[in-house]
């Protein structure tokens, strides 16, 4: 009996499995259709600066609106578009979506680019950047690329030439998702970033468990001990919010001031009225 089920069951994860591919493969097809329908969109959210209590720029997030599936996030595409290598193209489009937006905006306000490994590898990023920023005539010192701890891990000697021309232009680079990889602490010693943005699954319990508190506590310390702008990412809530403010931690991210939005709200979203958790701070000059 076993052993019949256990067949059966082998039968039907590799129907299961088939059916998997087939999916696959027609995601794909449709994925190269969407780069030329552009039916790519960005969305921006807000990243909040505590010190100023106002929006200091905007994060910019893909969106891909599918005639028949509708809108599919980011996880569900990004991975496939960088394995099939169309992640180039998609990508290029980003930077120059971004930069003609931001372009837009206030003086002073800027905008933040997610770039993946592929980018560095199967591309010349600094010369697509260049040209983003050239096309759009926006100043390098509004462009901030972030890239997550994966881009480091997947050819550093290949990646660090590539950052430090970026920055040399006056372009600052973010590592994003600080604390989910392997060997986060390590990779911020191999390259001088501007800015660390805390991942997300830090912040859940700050408010609620000393321990959460405690390693948020320390993540902020070692950033601004480096020297480097401090983000939160995923600020939920009015207590999270408070307890940052207490913190050497410079900007936040997250629904409590606003979810990624189309970029026709961006205006709206710069008036309204600023955001605080009721603490006092001193400021701080440095920056
Ligand atoms: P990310 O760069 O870490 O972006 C932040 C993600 O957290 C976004 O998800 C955002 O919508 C979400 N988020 C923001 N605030 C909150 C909050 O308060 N709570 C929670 N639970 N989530 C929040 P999204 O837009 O689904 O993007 C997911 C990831 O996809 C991004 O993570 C980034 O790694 C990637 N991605 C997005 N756009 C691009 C792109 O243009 N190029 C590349 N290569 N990757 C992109
Ligand atoms: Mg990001
Ligand atoms: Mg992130
Ligand atoms: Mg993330």
């Amino acid at each position: 009996h076993a052993k019949a089920d256990g067949r059966k069951r082998e039968r039907f994860f590799a129907g299961e499995m088939e059916v998997q591919m087939q999916l696959r493969h027609a995601l794909e097809a449709d994925l190269r259709a969407a780069v030329e329908n552009e039916e790519f969109e960005l969305h921006y959210q807000p990243l909040y600066d505590l010190r100023q209590r106002r929006i200091c720029g905007f994060e910019a997030l893909i969106r891909w609106n599918h005639p028949i599936r509708g809108r599919v996030p980011p996880m569900d595409f990004i991975p496939l578009a960088e394995e099939v290598g169309l992640i180039v193209d998609i990508g290029r489009w980003v930077l120059r979506r971004a930069c003609s937006d931001a372009a837009q905006w206030p003086e002073g306000i800027k905008v933040a680019v997610n770039v993946s490994a592929i980018q560095f590898s199967g591309s010349d990023l600094t010369k697509d950047v260049g040209e983003a920023l050239a096309a759009a005539a926006l100043s390098p010192s509004r462009f901030e690329l972030e890239i997550t701890e994966s881009v480091l891990m997947e050819n550093l000697d290949e990646v660090l030439p590539i950052l430090h021309a970026l920055k040399e232009r006056g372009i600052r680079i973010s590592m994003d998702d600080f604390g989910t990889g392997y060997s986060s602490l390590s990779y911020l010693s191999s390259f001088p970033f501007d800015k660390i943005k805390i991942d997300k699954s830090f912040v859940n319990d700050i408010a609620d468990n000393k321990e959460a508190h405690a390693i948020m506590h320390a993540i902020i310390l070692l950033g601004d001990a480096l020297g480097m702008r401090v983000t939160v990412e995923g600020v939920e809530t009015a207590e999270q919010l408070a307890l940052l403010e207490c913190e050497e931690c410079d900007e936040i991210q997250g629904y409590h001031i606003s979810p990624p939005r189309p970029v026709r709200d961006v205006p709206h979203l710069l008036a309204l009225p600023p955001k605080n958790g009721g603490v006092t701070r001193l400021p701080k000059t440095r920056r």
